[in-house]
């Protein structure tokens, strides 16, 4: 029967699904599969878990399987029911931080944390580290909240508590001495942040005996995806669950299987470490196996990947090929502005929506969120349904983070951050005075500020109180509620409905509120909570970490987990927005890179330094391989970003592609950087320097090799317009201008019409440009 399974796969793919999981000797057998993007490192991973069921070498409750969205732990529960005959639901599949939530919950009293222990996003870290230094009377300029913020999370990452902090200088020793504050400040409130699952999970296993004993036990086949973004502290906890940290012997170690691919290591920044999998060959002896068919793409977008990686130098070295053939060419465009590189963007996407493609097929990738507005603007202009990935997720939006607080505070209410997120929202009277003499009282009597309200005397204290009382009635008449009621009983009582029903553009908000009822039926739904309202258990397995856990208590861990996930509902079609962080793992027909310029993409804070440079291409190498038939790499001369205008030479990655496979929409000179400072081009050869063309979209060459034009201005090849009448525009061709910043040029070309009009530029020291007239700071000098 499970030929079946193999039947998929190609001869490698099916030896790493098959590997043995136990030596001769009878010990655990761990493996490595290092592959390139689109070789079915995934899917292996899948079937993998499939086949060790399949073949009764483990029962689906010994398998603990680590993806890195939730999405992806979701699409994996999905295939594997497809391909067994079992009921997955209770399989521990799914993030480090869902899975150490899973096991928190499970042992929240070994791991000392109330039963009802809140998540804290990175939005709501930040507000309780702004809280607590306040009430510390920390000045906030010498130690900003974000840095805190950062040094917590760093250290965590690291396993490090604060007493494992080396002491260094006396902003090292005050840094410390807030995190041990704010840790503090936590356990007090029964709140736990994002890295602190993981390190509390992780000391837990380490510190409990029977415990970890009894996890280890279980979880005879570890498997875990996209293992080169792991960190320091979930590597250690790899190694302690499975064993291998020495605290069971050789005989008696669980097998791990990881899957990777050290060139799309991109999440350096947040602690992860590519030097794992060196470590990992090192200390768990893996087999390895080498996938190097690529599945997704077609060849121009393969090789394109693959010859701009090769300028990497810290690799571990692989080859990709493809049956598909060369397919389409990568498309290139420059735009003269991030507008008109948005609009280009639309008349592109209705010509793909044309031809029959669906608009969840294709995606815009940017490296930055913050050059989505203008995409986001342009395709809602023209009417073209989008999803942003990533960007400010449903359960961020100030609505829902309200009503979220309130949710939270009838399961916990010493959640002092959601307490104060709500206690004055809306409105009932309670000053910012009020809340500080609350916060003193609390921090005196060591409590939360929950406990302290009733300690209150006079106005304040009434009016504390009466909030104080109205969370306890929510919680007394939702007790026997199914979470939808309950979510709607606490936006109807708590007064958010009422008061967004008041605001003049409140609307939306009231729609998002009652699609929070809508997304707590769906959770009971997907989740498989019964009329009793009992969490799922797998038959005939009552395990510790399978206990009972109410369903309002789960899903607020899911809207705090949601991170960085999907927003977009399942077969809504729409065209896919996101960085390309958010990409990774995915796939679709055509994919657009925007922004391709210098600063931007690779970002500016990454060029100085070889790791960071060489991150930014890994990350560019993520973008192209998501590509399976289309791929268009974008850049604009002009761009306005953080409220400035910036001109930007293009991307360096665009010059590390090889040739064969691009096609030019637009022009491309012939010396390196088009655009820069030119070679060959001197001041005299004005609007008449010779540019290679290769054919595009807007030559009939009708043969797709390199054709050279001579003699030819962008303006009268790439938009075939009408040329506007001459005193249209405050220059004339042949004019002198000044600008501030690229200094002296002369007017080559004009082109478009109000705020479209540009100019190209021919300027003495950066070569030529194409200026936006609407924004360009340009002065006649003649
Ligand atoms: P990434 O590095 O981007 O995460 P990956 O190595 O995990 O990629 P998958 O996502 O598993 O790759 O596979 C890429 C695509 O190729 C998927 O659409 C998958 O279904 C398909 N695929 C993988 N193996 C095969 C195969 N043997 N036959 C046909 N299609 C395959
Ligand atoms: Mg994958």
């Amino acid at each position: 029967m499970y030929s079946d399974l193999l039947a998929n796969l190609n001869p490698e793919q099916g030896e790493a699904v098959t590997l043995p999981p136990v030596d001769q000797n009878g010990h655990a057998q761990s493996a490595l599969i290092l592959a390139g993007a689109g070789s079915g490192k995934t899917r292996v991973l899948t079937t993998r878990i499939a086949w060790l069921i399949q073949t009764g070498q483990v029962s689906p409750i010994g398998v603990l399987a680590v993806t890195f969205t939730n999405k992806a732990a979701k699409e994996m529960l999905i295939r594997l029911g497809a391909m067994l005959p079992i009921n997955t639901r209770g399989m521990w599949i799914g993030t480090f931080h869902g899975l150490c939530n899973r096991l928190l919950r499970a042992h929240h009293k070994d791991a000392g944390l109330p039963s009802t222990f809140q998540i804290l996003d990175t939005q709501d870290q930040l507000s309780a580290i702004k809280r607590l230094l306040k009430g510390l009377k920390v000045d906030d300029e010498k130690y900003p909240p974000k840095q805190l913020q950062y040094f917590i999370a760093h250290a965590k990452e690291r396993g490090l508590r604060v007493k494992d902090i080396e002491s260094g200088d006396d902003f090292q020793a005050k840094m410390a001495q807030l995190y041990q504050a704010y840790d503090e400040q936590c356990q007090r409130e029964g709140v736990v942040d994002f890295a602190e699952l993981l390190l509390r999970s992780y000391e837990l296993l380490k510190h409990s005996e029977p415990i970890r004993t009894h996890y280890q036990e279980r979880f005879r086949h570890i498997l875990i995806d996209e293992f080169q973004d792991t960190n320091a502290l979930q590597y250690a906890w790899l190694k302690l669950l499975s064993g291998h940290d020495g605290s069971r012997p050789s005989t008696q170690r669980s097998a791990v299987f990881a899957v990777g691919d050290d060139d799309q290591s991109i999440y350096a920044f947040r602690g992860a470490d590519v030097e794992n999998m060196r470590l990992y060959e090192k200390q768990f002896h893996p087999m390895m196996v080498k996938l190097e068919q690529n599945y997704r793409s077609h060849g121009h977008i393969l090789d394109t990947a693959n010859h701009l990686i090769s300028n990497n130098t810290e690799r571990l070295g692989k080859n990709l090929r493809t049956d598909a053939g060369h397919g389409e060419p990568v498309r290139i465009y420059e735009a003269a502005s991030d507008s008109l590189e948005a609009s280009w963007l639309v008349d592109e996407i209705k010509a793909l929506i044309n031809s029959g493609i669906q608009r969840t097929e294709i995606a815009l990738l940017y490296r930055s969120n913050a050059q989505s507005r203008i995409i986001e603007h342009a395709l809602f202009s023209a009417g073209l349904p989008y999803r942003v990935y990533g960007g400010l997720r449903f359960f961020e939006r100030a609505e829902i983070k309200h009503a979220l607080a309130y949710l939270r505070l009838l399961e916990n209410p010493n959640d002092d951050t959601s307490f104060s997120r709500v206690v004055n929202f809306p409105t009932r009277g309670i000053g910012a005075r009020s809340i500080e003499a609350l916060q003193d009282a609390a921090r005196a009597q060591q409590c939360s500020l929950y406990l302290a309200a009733s300690s209150l005397e006079g106005k304040a204290g009434a009016a504390l109180g009466g909030f104080v009382r109205l969370i306890d009635h929510m919680r007394e008449a939702t007790r026997h509620n199914t979470l939808p009621e309950t979510v709607e009983f606490v936006i109807q009582h708590s007064g958010l409905i009422q008061h967004y029903l008041g605001e003049r553009e409140g609307q939306d908000r009231v729609e998002n509120l009652q699609e929070l009822i809508n997304a707590a039926t769906a959770f009971i739904a997907e989740e498989g909570y019964g009329q009793d309202a009992k969490a799922a258990t797998l038959p005939g397995e009552n395990a510790p970490g399978d206990v009972e856990v109410s369903p309002l208590a789960s899903f607020l861990s899911h809207a705090s987990l949601e991170a960085g996930d999907n927003q977009a509902q399942a077969g809504q079609d729409a065209v896919q927005l996101m960085t390309v962080h958010s990409a990774k793992g995915l796939e679709f027909t055509s994919v657009f890179i925007t922004g391709l310029e210098e600063g931007l993409f690779p970002h500016e804070n990454s060029v100085n330094e070889l790791n960071g440079l060489e991150e930014e291409r890994r990350l560019m190498y993520v973008a192209i391989t998501r590509a399976k038939e289309r791929l268009y790499l974008s850049h604009t001369q002009s761009r306005m970003l953080h409220g400035q205008v910036r001109y930007n030479m293009p991307s360096r990655f665009l010059e590390e592609l090889p040739s064969d496979s691009l096609k030019w929409l637009t022009p491309k000179a012939k010396d390196a950087r088009w655009g820069g400072r030119s070679s060959g081009s001197t001041w005299n050869d004005g609007y008449t320097r010779q540019r290679e063309y290769e054919s595009n979209d807007f030559f009939d060459s009708g043969s797709d090799r390199p054709v050279t034009r001579a003699h030819s201005t962008l303006s009268n090849n790439v938009k075939r317009m009408a040329a506007p009448p001459r005193d249209t525009y405050p220059f004339k061709i042949g004019q002198n201008v000044f600008h501030t910043k690229f200094g002296e040029g002369r007017v080559t070309a004009l082109e478009g019409l109000d705020t479209d009009a540009r100019a190209q530029i021919h300027f003495k020291r950066h070569g030529i440009k194409w200026l936006q007239l609407s924004i360009a700071k340009l002065a006649a000098i003649d």
